[in-house]
């Protein structure tokens, strides 16, 4: 387990939380600001490097508050530029945070939780089960590792992260309000100032908070799909038989439309051989997303141990964005990146502390799922 200090720890907080911070210590409002420049424009974790802040404000910081990110365990780095770290959180389990370089962009996929509660067949977050939520400053943390990793500190504007999506391990909307107060500090300009569209929230469908995330926020959404029936999606996203397609894809249309703008849905679709990438799978996909705009992204399965599920041929791939493709949609597939270091999608493990550990909520999310609360472990390998 990591050390707890009591002190607060300010890299978490959003501009508005540092400001009642501030308050709250009998300082001036306007401190939040600058506080959160040296953190995030300049990744400072110390106190004294904040030169345009007095000593004596300095000494009052360092008695009662903290900017502590998670640690990092290792950073490992790709031949094709692809960046993993391993950190540690505070329940003492390991998450992974990736980073592929692409033309001008460098996009960071981000962990929500160690381990997950949810499931779903194919993955392997899946199988580790759930340990526990990453706070705002253990998410918002990796961005800030990632960027002083990359030694782009202070040029804000040459950041190394220009987009972020949160589809790491876990399931974001399963920790909202750390997710979301740490995305409103990826957007704001105090922070990383990465705009609206850039930053993605990757969900599985957990649908009452997919409404409670357009009240509290303007980020693009992205959809795990996996499969365009009900049959299939209760077998390989157990979520589905809480929340079916009908329901969930509402969802999903009511927050792109709530966003005013062109915005579109991202489909993420992982193409799993002989099981979701025939022919009509495709053709019940075309229709089941007849009327919801949206992007389509397949990716091709990276298979890791006892997963029991395989890659499909590049034909079977390329077969299947064909008949997208004829039927009008935008559909790419994903280049696997970063496959020598482990750090393709769907092979985040980390390293939950104790896999057998279940908490209270993990028992009520295996109900949500419509599951008997058969021991976890019993699906893992
Ligand atoms: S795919 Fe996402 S929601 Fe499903 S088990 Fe893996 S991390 Fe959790």
């Amino acid at each position: 387990m990591t050390e707890t200090t009591g002190k607060a720890n300010l890299l978490g907080m959003t501009q508005q939380q540092l400001e009642h911070f501030f308050e709250s210590i009998g300082e001036k409002r306007f401190r939040a600001g600058q506080v959160m420049k040296w953190i995030h424009h300049f990744g400072v974790d110390d106190f004294d490097a904040m030169s345009n802040i007095g000593k004596a404000l300095r000494d009052k910081l360092k008695a009662c508050a903290e900017i502590r990110g998670p640690e990092i365990v290792s950073e490992d780095i790709s031949s094709d530029g692809t960046r993993k770290w391993v950190v540690r959180v505070a329940s003492g389990s390991c998450v992974e945070t990736v980073y592929i370089p692409q033309g001008g962009r460098g996009t960071l996929c981000v962990s929500s939780q160690a381990g997950c509660a949810l499931d779903c067949s194919f993955c392997s977050t899946g199988k580790q089960g759930f340990n526990s939520d990453l706070s705002a400053a253990e998410v918002i943390g990796q961005v800030w590792i990632a960027n002083k990793s990359f030694g782009t500190v202070p040029a804000k504007i040459d950041r190394a992260v220009t987009n972020v999506v949160m589809m790491g391990m876990g399931e974001p909307l399963l920790n909202f309000d750390n997710v979301v107060a740490a995305m409103h500090i990826m957007m704001d300009d105090l922070g990383y100032g990465i705009s609206k569209r850039k930053v993605t929230l990757s969900t599985s469908g957990v649908v009452p908070m997919i409404d409670k995330l357009a009240e509290a926020i303007d980020v693009s959404l992205a959809l795990s799909l996996h499969a365009p029936n009900d049959e299939l999606r209760n077998k390989l996203v157990p979520i589905n038989k809480k929340y079916p397609l009908d329901v969930l894809l509402a969802a999903c249309k009511r927050y792109v439309s709530r966003l005013g703008e062109k915005r579109l849905l991202t489909i993420e679709y992982t193409l799993l051989k002989d099981v979701n990438d025939q022919p009509e799978h495709a053709a019940q996909m075309i229709e089941l997303l007849r009327d919801v705009p949206c992007k389509i992204n397949l990716i091709p399965f990276n298979p890791f141990p006892f997963s029991g599920y395989e890659r499909p041929s590049n034909n079977a791939i390329r077969r299947f964005q064909d008949l997208l493709h004829k039927a009008g949609h935008n559909v790419t597939v994903r280049t696997t990146r970063g496959e020598d270091i482990d750090a393709a999608c769907g092979q985040l493990v980390g390293q939950v502390m104790d896999r057998t550990r279940r908490s209270e909520r993990y028992i009520a999310v295996r109900q949500l799922n419509g599951e008997a609360d058969a021991p976890h472990s019993a699906n893992r390998t």
